[in-house]
């Protein structure tokens, strides 16, 4: 059973089932539609089912809902299982698909239909949406509504077997068009759709809607708890409906509030259309919130569960800050994460009392966080690079990083003092500088302190780097509230390429997409698009960390 602690909801309505008999396991399901890729919202929807299925010592299938073949396509199944995979999540052999089970699905509905609970409609599209009746009218029964079941077992038949074109006829089920619930007006369970289906061909051309297929999936899985968006919440009653009708065994429904995230949008149309409208580079473009673009960022899957797990359920809509997801990035980086050097913006600085070819190697400790981590060894020379903006030849009050006559400390090496700045058509272009040598590993043995540390590459020894820096992809909160046109939200900064950075040449080593902090800087990972000598590195996320402010404002204002 659950530890009290973490309970919500949807876990007080489970342990409720398991002490009351109703189930004597748990077992739940994730059930994309293959349609597109995966996003953080549905990171949530995998989190806490593949989660509760953990907790409870139950099960969780990966399904695909792949019952709308016109828009569904193989590539998204790989795409989706790899995604959920790289979440940490293991369905072991329970991998299935709606359209495995469209054989069942017919037979239940001539079930339905020899019980006159479903009848063939030949009304169109447009006729059964003027015949349904709105909210405070009800509907009109449709002329076809009683045909003998013969009738309607024979026509069923000839719609599977192709004789009527697209949208000719539909089966609906046969409930009542005055029902005060919209959706228990005779809804449509079978429409004709000539489409190829990515697993079953051409060998149907009936398909059954979301509502039809739904229940029967789970009930044929034998789900116990059915976890799905609040928009179902009127659905339920259809839900089980139709598993009662056919009287076979029934999993409770239960229905929890969406993610919705601030500074970026979230359903598959707006992101497909910044994709092909070329907003951004692809599906998995480090600014969108899909699990791909997440993860080509950097984000470690363990962060999005533990935010996933920080934001809770509930039955109520609210838009999570964006802050929080990056400080849970932060805070798994910031223990896993080895630290090394590079430069963004180089300023060369020349060690001038430094012997000319000297090379020394630093001993420098992979992470503070974590001792097992070990050390590297990092070579410091005669001429550096430094941050440009580490140095000011005007410093202002409290700057106190590098300035003429000023002396700082490199990090893990020496102490220096600039003597002078040279430049040309007034910009500083490099810093002549002298060393310690009595400092070095960067303490003075007088004991005198300097109030900066900064980072630091050989120049030499330095690797070119492309770095891409990233901010909120939209520059209000809610881009596609209000009925704004999202796209005029954009923000056109939220991508700034550095094509001139140095960094450490331990960094070339690392692998796609490992994940790492420039010291000083944030976090950073290699982007996979690193080939040969160009090497290209995705700022993952910055060090500052504004979540604390953002939950005490938020605090503040409940
Ligand atoms: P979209 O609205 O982005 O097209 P969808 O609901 O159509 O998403 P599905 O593939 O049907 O996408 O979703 C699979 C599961 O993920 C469903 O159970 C759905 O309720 C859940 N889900 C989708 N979006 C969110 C979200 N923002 N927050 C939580 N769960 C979500
Ligand atoms: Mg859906």
């Amino acid at each position: 059973m659950n530890d009290e602690s973490s309970t919500d909801f949807i876990r007080d309505i489970i342990n409720h089932d398991l002490e009351t008999g109703r189930y004597d396991r748990v077992h739940t399901r994730f059930p994309p539609e293959p349609n597109g890729f995966l996003h953080i919202g549905h990171a949530k929807s995998i989190c806490l089912n593949f989660g509760i299925a953990e907790e409870y010592g139950g099960k969780c299938n990966l399904r695909f809902d792949d019952t709308n073949p016109s828009t569904e396509e193989e590539t998204y199944v790989q795409s989706i299982i790899e995604d959920v995979r790289w979440l940490g999540f293991d369905w072991e052999d329970r991998l299935f698909f709606a359209s495995d089970y469209f054989d069942q699905m017919y037979e239940y509905a001539v079930q339905l239909v020899e019980k006159g609970r479903a009848y063939v409609d030949d009304l169109s599209a447009e006729e059964i949406r003027r015949y349904r009746g709105t909210l405070t009218q009800p509907g009109t029964n449709s002329p076809y509504r009683d045909r003998p079941v013969e009738g309607n077992l024979d026509l069923l038949e000839r719609m599977k077997e192709g004789e009527f074109g697209d949208g000719e006829k539909v089966l609906r089920a046969r409930i009542d068009m005055a029902h005060p619930n919209m959706n228990m007006r005779d809804p449509v369970m079978y429409r004709i759709l000539r489409a190829t289906h990515h697993r079953t061909g051409d060998r149907w051309c009936i398909y059954p809607t979301y509502d039809w297929a739904h229940g029967l999936e789970d009930s044929i899985e034998g789900i116990t708890h059915s976890i799905c968006t609040l928009e179902f919440e009127n659905h339920r009653p259809l839900y089980d409906w139709f598993l009662d009708q056919l009287g076979v065994y029934r999993p409770r429904q239960i229905e929890f509030a969406r993610l919705n995230l601030t500074y970026t949008v979230m359903s598959k149309r707006m992101l497909r259309s910044l994709v092909e409208g070329g907003q951004v580079s692809g599906w998995d473009d480090p600014r969108l919130p899909t699990i791909r673009g997440m993860r080509r960022r950097g984000y470690p899957p363990a962060a999005i569960r533990d935010f996933c797990q920080r934001i809770g359920v509930s039955k109520s809509e609210s838009t999570i800050p964006m802050e929080l997801l990056e400080h849970c990035v932060r805070d798994e980086l910031n223990r896993t994460a080895p630290r090394y050097m590079g430069v963004l913006h180089p300023l060369k600085v020349i060690l001038d009392n430094y012997p000319r070819d000297q090379v020394e190697y630093m001993g420098v400790e992979n992470s503070p966080e974590d001792p097992a981590a070990g050390t590297r060894q990092v070579p410091f020379s005669r001429v550096l690079y430094i941050e440009r903006e580490d140095f000011r030849e005007h410093p202002p009050k409290k700057y106190y990083r590098l300035a003429p006559g000023r002396e700082v400390r490199l990090k893990n090496a020496y102490l220096i003092t600039c003597q002078e700045a040279i430049k040309e058509d007034g910009e500083v272009t490099a810093l002549r500088c002298t060393v310690d040598p009595a400092t070095r590993g960067g303490d003075a043995p007088d004991g005198r302190s300097v109030r900066a540390t900064l980072h630091w590459v050989s120049a030499p020894h330095a690797v070119d780097a492309e770095v891409r820096l990233y901010q909120r992809l939209f520059t209000v909160e809610d881009p596609a509230g209000q009925g704004r046109d999202f796209k005029e939200h954009l923000n056109p900064h939220s991508l700034r390429t550095l094509t001139s950075c140095k960094v450490e040449p331990a960094v070339r080593e690392l692998a796609s997409v490992e994940r790492f902090q420039f010291l000083r800087q944030g976090y950073f990972c290699v982007d996979p698009d690193t080939a040969g000598d160009h090497l290209i590195i995705n700022q993952t996320v910055e060090l500052r960390d504004t979540w604390a402010r953002i939950s005490r404002q938020m605090a503040k204002n409940r």
